[in-house]
């Protein structure tokens, strides 16, 4: 395999808000990064699975469904374009999720067979579920076929001024951004022609997150402290995002999971 990654969507979203444009966009994204590696594939995030799509309802809950207007298609699995871009699915040997809200976690049952590596402390807190939220956010059935998991704790490495920085595979870096959740983790991927991606999960929702000063519609923002887990630690962690992207946006592409407007410009792009 030549090293190339794919920039896939794996769900499509049109919240409610967004019906009124000035409050949320109409359309967000679920931004995963499929990168050819010696060893096989390596899938950051999963988007939503099958199982998800053949049930909306049992597998992500009505209110879950309704509220961030799930649209459901086999096409836009990951397996599904896994399939269509020439490989077979067990190719994909690891999967690193950012987090694992069902909208992150879903397509993981798609691959039973992969290393599914996750921040100790994002697996403790989805099993715990100690808040009523969690049972919302945490789809216990999509990780009911019991995962190969492959726990990563806060000790590492340093990466352009982030602790605790974990190589999990050839130029892919669990990077740890604690807020969104415990342990929410970035994920950096080194671009075969040079510089990196940064995967930054749901440590911010817009785009325009990364500016100086930032912006951001007021329903995502709204969505953001809705389900943030730390806030001292989400904000204090999205300051590092808009530092690292002012200080070496050249060498460092930041992506966030669901701005659309981020996956549009990259998807065509194969590097
Ligand atoms: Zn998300």
């Amino acid at each position: 395999m030549s090293g190339r990654i794919h920039h896939l969507s794996c769900a499509t979203m049109c919240p409610t808000a967004g019906r009124i444009p000035a409050l949320a966009p109409s359309r967000l994204v679920a931004h995963c990064l499929l990168v050819e590696g010696p060893a096989g594939l390596t899938l950051v995030d999963t988007g939503f699975g099958s199982a998800d799509v053949a049930d909306p309802v049992g597998r992500r809950g009505r209110l879950c469904v309704t509220a961030i207007g799930a649209r459901m298609d086999l096409a836009l699995t990951a397996v599904a374009q896994v399939r269509a871009l020439g490989y077979d699915p067990s190719d994909v040997r690891d999967i690193v999720v950012t987090h694992l809200d069902g909208d992150h976690a879903g397509g993981l049952g798609d691959f039973p067979w992969a290393r599914v590596h996750v921040h100790a402390d994002e697996l403790a807190t989805a099993r715990a579920r100690t808040k009523m939220l969690d049972n919302t956010r945490y789809r216990a059935k999509q990780w009911a076929h019991g995962p190969n998991w492959v726990e990563h704790r806060a000790d590492g490495d340093r990466w352009f001024g982030f602790e605790s920085v974990r190589a999990v595979g050839d130029g892919v870096l669990l990077v740890p951004l604690r807020g969104h959740t415990f342990g929410h983790s970035a994920v950096a991927v080194r671009r075969p022609g040079g510089g990196w991606f940064l995967h930054a999960g749901d440590g911010y929702y817009f785009t325009d997150e990364k500016l100086t000063p930032p912006s951001c519609p007021p329903g995502l923002r709204a969505m953001q402290v809705t389900m943030e887990m730390d806030r001292r630690s989400r904000i204090a962690n999205q300051h590092r995002v808009r530092e690292l992207h002012a200080a070496h946006g050249d060498e460092i592409t930041i992506i966030c999971a669901h701005d659309a407007s981020e996956f549009d410009a990259l998807a065509a792009v194969t590097d």
